[in-house]
């Protein structure tokens, strides 16, 4: 063990809306969290131009730009930064703390948040990751607005390409969803709506082979696609290209150690951010098979440290010796007074 410096409060990992929400709150609260942000830090806005939707900024705000605001702010209340990778999380046993590790350095607190955040899955063809943000999205809700009375696709058949095409189909002049299968994964009420949107079209079964730029090399111009059935080549220009088609969340190093379902997202109880290993708590898409929105990652991010804060009020350090433990009904939580605004953890 390289690194062990002292027992703290906090470790949160991960850096998008809920890792910096988290360590704001748990800056403020004086528990001096240390965020293992990882090198490529501020999430999946790091990869987006102007955010448009996130309260507060009416004018919009660039996506890297908002996630420094969110780092700034929480390192103006003293949280620490590791930028680079957690490489494995170790849970303590019995009230023991819990060991994240950053290569050979181990850091060791009494709660862990988990905000790892999730990953739009690739469609892993030519030209996809070189026009990204050129055209190629993996976010209508984000993007959609900047492809008004343009010619679009969208490649997915689940409700997230649904979702995406009918809000499209609101700026764009078309959409033409592409999808590999003449079934659709969507739910009937999903698909049933995106059928009623007049400049919505259908592509089955085909799937996109390759995105190609203008001759600048500075945006798309067109989607070169194939039908799987008779092997026929289609080339759709296009000015914008959706990908819709599915998420995975970033839980490989916390396989085995909490609970997850069966598509690697991190099991919460209900109404809480607790995981099923005391002290580790977990936040934002990790968790998230549905919202995935910058604003829902951020709430779910202060879900979290207050639950951590809520941790380390209710199992001390040095507990209580049983000589001088309250024998009545477990300890209620402190009630602010009706008159005095009633929140103390803002
Ligand atoms: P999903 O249901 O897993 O659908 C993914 C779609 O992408 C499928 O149609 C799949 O095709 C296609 N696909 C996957 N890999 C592909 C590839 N490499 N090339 C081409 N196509 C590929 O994912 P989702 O749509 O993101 O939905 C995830 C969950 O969120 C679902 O439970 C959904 O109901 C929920 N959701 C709900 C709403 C809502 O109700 N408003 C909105 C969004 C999401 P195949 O079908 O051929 O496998």
């Amino acid at each position: 063990m390289a690194n062990m410096e002292e027992i703290g409060n906090v470790i949160i990992v991960g850096s998008g809306p809920a890792g910096y929400t988290a360590a704001l709150y748990t800056s403020r609260a004086n528990l001096s969290p240390l965020v293992i942000e990882g090198w490529m830090w501020g999430g999946l806005l790091q990869q987006t131009t102007e955010v448009e939707n996130y309260p507060g900024f009416p004018e919009g705000i660039m996506g890297p730009g908002l996630m420094q605001q969110f780092r700034d702010q929480a390192e103006r209340f003293g949280t620490r930064f590791i930028s680079e990778l957690a490489n494995r999380i170790e849970p303590g046993t019995d009230g023991a703390p819990h060991t994240v590790w950053v290569g050979d350095d181990a850091y060791q607190a009494r709660t862990v948040i988990l905000a790892m955040g999730a990953e739009h899955k690739k469609l892993g063809v030519a030209g996809e990751e070189e026009l990204s943000g050129l055209g190629v999205s993996y976010c209508a809700t984000c993007d959609a607005a900047f492809f008004k009375d343009r010619g679009t696709i969208i490649a997915g058949g689940g409700d997230s390409a649904m979702e995406e095409a009918i809000f499209l189909s609101k700026f764009a002049s078309k959409v033409t969803i592409v999808h590999r299968r003449a079934e659709f994964r969507a739910s009937k009420i999903m698909l049933e709506r995106a059928r009623e949107q007049a400049n919505i079209e259908w592509l089955t079964p085909y799937v996109v082979e390759a995105f190609e730029a203008r001759e600048d090399g500075n945006a798309l111009r067109q989607a070169r696609l194939r039908n799987l059935k008779s092997g026929e080549e289609r080339v759709l220009p296009v000015d914008g290209a959706f990908i819709a088609i599915g998420h995975e969340p970033q839980s490989e190093i916390v396989q085995g150690v909490v609970e997850m379902d069966d598509e690697g997202y991190v099991v919460t109880e209900r109404n809480s951010t607790r995981t099923n290993v005391p002290g580790i708590f977990a936040a934002g898409d990790l968790v998230d098979h549905t919202y995935r929105q910058a604003i829902t990652a951020a709430g779910s991010g202060c879900q979290a440290a207050l639950d951590a804060e809520w941790y380390l009020r209710d199992n001390p350090a040095t507990p209580t010796p049983p000589s001088l433990r309250y024998a009545g009904a477990p300890r209620p939580r402190p009630r602010a007074p009706a008159s005095s605004g009633g929140c103390a953890s803002c």
